[in-house]
């Protein structure tokens, strides 16, 4: 059973709004076993939507549609799918309700609803009205027979978080009641510090006996491998154990760089290391400007072994709050290994934590020298024992170079 997913916005075809909505759709339909067949961008065009829809119900028998159902006059998709299923609009009392419910009781809007509010109530007969539990724009959901198959259309707002709530509680459950669904398993790890090409050498012989049934991907990013074995089928046990079976096969031939046997990033990694071990951190960033701070403490608990941060970006700084000697940063420079071990002790004492990591480098895209070109990068990463230093030549854009300096940061805090 294949869907397809159709965005609507003009802002989503010239780049303003990222297009996060159709990557979330399709991880939700990916676990409950609906395969996304296409994702399709249009513009608040309505021969435009038409046409997805047209071209869509000839590929997929379950199409959705984001965005476009707003009260503004940009937003077209209501009375196109209006049209489009031969209906009439009519106010549905549930919505008008809803809608009279958010206004004065949550967003407590004094005075009456503008007439372009109370249209929202309004959707097409033909129609099975999908709760918006977020927001005042009802999500809609349209069948018809197409080449003898029953074709679902549903409709959704553009809000993400509104869009979240009701693919959750009225969509999917929904779906799940029409059709009947192959199971799809995944079951990813995460590697570090190998090429991928590297890594896929190591996986030669595993890959070549691999059962047709599953599939193995590599999505490499920043220093890190991703490994993905995906698993279709009917019978969920016999999927399990068969994949299990061979993903443990596989992390066993990666072991020396496994990072996770969960698809998580490195911070959560150090935060379930930190958590055993009892232990506490604190970072000390120069280029990375709280960037690890805002990593680490996007974990759910990451107060239990996180203690802060200084963001000493500039040299006054480092010296004052970091006690990083006047004499390193003068004769090494701000960029060297001297100086990020003196920004890791100095947090250690200063933050009165177990271990420090520390950043010091050129992001670009000016602000470099011969001898320290943009992208040249010092982390150190240790505890009182022990501090370890690497020397980083990174050559992408700023906003990039900061990425990897973090996440090549955190990776050697396991050192
Ligand atoms: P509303 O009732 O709030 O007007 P709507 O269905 O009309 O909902 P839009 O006006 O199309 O939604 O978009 C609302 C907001 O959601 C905009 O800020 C838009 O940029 C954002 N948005 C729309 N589509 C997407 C998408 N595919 N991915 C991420 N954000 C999106
Ligand atoms: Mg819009």
């Amino acid at each position: 059973m294949n869907a397809s997913i159709i965005t609507i916005g003009d802002e989503l075809l010239i780049g303003q709004t990222i297009d996060t909505n159709s990557a979330f759709i399709a991880q939700e339909f990916n676990k409950v076993g609906i395969w996304v067949k296409r994702r399709v961008a249009v513009g608040d065009v309505a021969a435009d939507i038409e046409h997805a829809l047209d071209e869509e119900a000839q590929q997929s028998q379950i199409i959705i549609l984001t965005g476009g159902l707003g009260p503004t006059a940009d937003d077209i998709t209501k009375p196109l799918l209006n049209h489009y299923f031969n209906g009439k609009m009519v106010i549905d009392p549930g919505v008008a309700k809803h809608i009279e419910y958010l206004f004065r009781e949550v967003y407590r809007r004094p005075g009456p609803i503008s007439e372009r509010n109370k249209k929202q109530a309004e959707v097409p007969d033909v129609a099975k009205v999908l709760h918006n539990a977020n927001g005042s724009a009802p999500g809609m959901w349209f069948e018809k027979m197409i080449n003898n198959r029953k074709t679902v259309f549903i409709a959704l707002p553009g809000v993400p978080h509104e869009m979240k709530g009701l693919l959750s509680d009225e969509v999917i459950p929904r779906l799940l009641q029409h059709f009947k669904f192959p199971h799809i398993l995944h079951r990813t790890a995460v590697t570090a510090g190998m090429g991928e090409s590297y890594v896929a050498e190591r996986l030669i012989d595993f890959e070549a006996k691999l059962p047709k049934q599953i599939k193995l991907a590599y999505l490499p990013s920043y220093g890190m491998v991703k490994l993905r074995l995906t698993c279709q089928g009917t019978h969920i046990r016999k999927m399990e154990e068969e994949t299990d079976l061979l993903f443990e096969e596989m992390t066993f031939l990666l072991q020396d760089i496994l990072l996770s046997k969960k698809d998580e990033p490195v911070e959560a990694v150090i935060g379930h290391l930190l958590l055993q071990q009892g232990k506490t951190m604190a970072t000390a960033e120069s280029c990375t400007g709280g960037n690890i701070a805002h990593a680490i403490t996007r974990i759910p608990g990451s107060s239990k072994y996180y203690r802060g941060s200084i963001v000493s970006y500039d040299n006054t700084i480092k010296e004052a709050l970091l006690q990083v000697p006047a004499g390193i940063l003068q004769a090494q420079g701000a960029v060297s290994s001297e100086t990020v071990e003196a920004m890791v002790k100095g947090a250690l004492q200063q933050l009165g934590t177990d271990y420090a990591v520390a950043t010091s480098g050129i992001m670009g895209p000016d602000g470099g020298s011969d001898r320290k070109p943009v992208g040249t990068v010092w982390i150190a990463a240790g505890n009182e024992e022990k501090i370890v230093t690497r020397l980083l030549q990174l050559r992408f854009e700023r906003e990039q170079n900061i990425e990897i300096a973090t996440i090549q940061a955190l990776l050697l805090l396991r050192k």
